[in-house]
């Protein structure tokens, strides 16, 4: 069937510059580029190309330019050229359209129409560099009331997992992505004094030992989930939904399912790992207690659980019945949060934005007296450090970040995490692609990512006045709007600026 689809990407190649090495041959997944010996010429299939800008990075001479092609249909305000490539794709293969990253949609970003208080005359501001600033969390339920006895401080204290910095890598699941990826995750988040996050994926036994700084995930397919695998994580996590993708499972090929993953997941080689949409024992809060507390059980009580839903339309409801289900973490992940796979559709069309999920999840759970019973975890599409302090503000105990790790380690958000080939070596297991990403290369560009992000909300905490985060956190008066209408100000519970 001849296509009717135009070329996403123009590659223009300097001819002067080009000394035919064939590096873009090499490193092009996709084969987009190709080489005529006879002719001495090297020629590029522009239909192929997804843009991830790898052969450009890695020309010696930089001879390429990889641009978004200008072709344009007719302007049609109801139909744009997304559309209409879309249903061209569907018409052609009859399939759902997949994709992978975050929803880049130009939906309301919240963070964008916040903005911080600083300390001027009064309450002077403080000078990280010269003073201590505590950027210390504990995560899990914290105690009712504390009792004294003879000075002492009685307190009978449930689970907690401490961390040095409130930013967490999300779940990020092996197979998803690569062993590379993943080891560079778990060995960043040790040395960071934070968390990684295993996703539905399973960890890898040999990377077991020594490494405690892990939220052990147990999804819907409940892969490699075992006793040694919830007793070896900080916290396990109930993985109900993602942010990507609400309402429906996971679903990663076959051919990814290598060897390695197979015995990591716990399932046969070359099948497809189906997470099933709901949790299959889950149909109402009770059994989501159930089961809480059957991993309480087989945790010996030590372990925070956490329980990890997609945010939506009534997130408040359902979080204060996960609160009063036992969970001792809240884990909300918004609209824009990444994934490997996702349909297009649902990842642009269901949810709700993290800001006002969390916004209205923390106020929910303060009116009902129950907020310090759970720790708060936000995900979806968190960019900088700005975003990060502002989401403390609005009640986030921690944060999780998924794509910008994925970003620090490489990543240029092609959007083609599904098809397996990944020009980065980030999310694919063919081992001609995946040896491209240097564990401990990108384990130290993960580490220096938190290290500079926690200094500048160190930096906005002295701005502010405050020495602890502790003492940000779900402080809306350091928060003011701009340019966002009244149900919003009052959803987010911040007033507009100069107010
Ligand atoms: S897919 Fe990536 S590596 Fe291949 S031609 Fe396009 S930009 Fe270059
Ligand atoms: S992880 Fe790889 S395939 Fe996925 S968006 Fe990033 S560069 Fe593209």
């Amino acid at each position: 069937m001849l296509t009717h689809l135009l070329p996403e990407f123009k590659i223009i190649r300097d001819d002067e510059r080009c000394i035919r090495c064939e590096v873009c041959v090499r490193q092009c997944g996709f084969d987009v580029h190709s080489y005529d010996a006879e002719e001495d010429m090297l020629y590029a299939d522009e239909n192929k190309c997804v843009g991830c800008q790898r052969c450009a990075v890695m020309c010696p001479t930089n001879a390429l330019t990889i641009k978004p092609h200008d072709y344009e249909y007719r302007p049609n305000a109801n139909w744009s050229k997304e559309h209409i490539r879309d249903l061209n794709k569907q018409a052609e293969t009859g399939g759902v359209i997949l994709t992978g990253s975050g929803n880049d949609k130009p939906y309301r970003i919240y963070w964008d129409h916040l903005v911080l208080n600083a300390s001027q005359v009064t309450n002077p501001s403080i000078d990280p560099l010269r003073e201590p600033m505590e950027l210390r969390t504990y995560l899990g339920r914290k105690p009712d009331k504390v009792e004294f006895d003879n000075n002492q401080v009685k307190v009978d204290m449930p689970a907690q997992v401490m961390i040095e910095t409130p930013i967490i890598f999300s779940a990020l699941s092996y197979g998803a992505i690569s062993y590379q990826a993943w080891k560079a995750l778990l060995e960043a988040a040790d040395e960071g004094g934070t968390l990684c996050n295993t996703g539905e994926g399973g960890w890898p036994h040999e990377l077991r030992p020594g490494k405690t700084r892990v939220i052990a995930q147990c999804a819907s397919g409940r892969f490699g989930v075992d006793l040694d695998y919830l007793n070896s994580a900080s916290i396990v996590e109930i993985k109900i939904g993602q942010g990507a993708k609400p309402g429906i499972g996971g679903h990663l090929p076959g051919e990814k399912v290598s060897a390695d993953v197979s015995r990591t997941r716990m399932i046969p080689e070359g099948t497809d790992a189906i997470s099933p949409a709901p949790q299959h024992d889950i149909y109402s809060i009770e059994d989501l207690s159930m089961l809480i507390y059957a991993l309480k059980e087989a945790t010996h009580y030590e372990k925070p659980i956490s329980v990890k839903i997609s945010a939506v339309h009534n997130a408040p409801a359902i979080a204060s019945g996960m609160v009063r289900a036992g969970a001792d973490i809240i884990a909300l992940d918004g609209l824009r949060g990444g994934t490997g796979a996702a349909p297009k559709i649902i990842r642009d069309n269901v949810g709700i934005p993290i800001e006002l999920a969390l916004a209205a999840v923390d106020q929910r759970l303060r009116n009902e007296g129950i907020r310090n019973q759970a720790s708060i975890l936000v995900a979806g599409g968190f960019r900088n450090s700005g975003d990060i302090t502002k989401a403390i503000a609005l009640g986030a105990d921690a944060v999780y970040v998924g794509t910008a790790a994925l970003v620090a380690m490489g990543c240029t958000l092609c959007q083609k995490c599904y098809t397996g080939i990944c020009n980065w070596g980030i999310c694919t297991q063919d081992p001609y692609l995946s040896k491209r990403l240097n564990p401990e290369i990108a384990k130290r560009r993960l580490v220096n990512l938190i290290r500079g992000w926690s200094l500048e909300i160190k930096e906005m905490l002295g701005g502010m006045g405050i020495n602890a985060l502790e003492s940000l956190r779900g402080n809306r008066l350091h928060l003011r709007a701009i340019g966002l209408d009244q149900w919003e100000l009052d959803v987010l519970g911040v007033r507009g600026a100069g107010d």
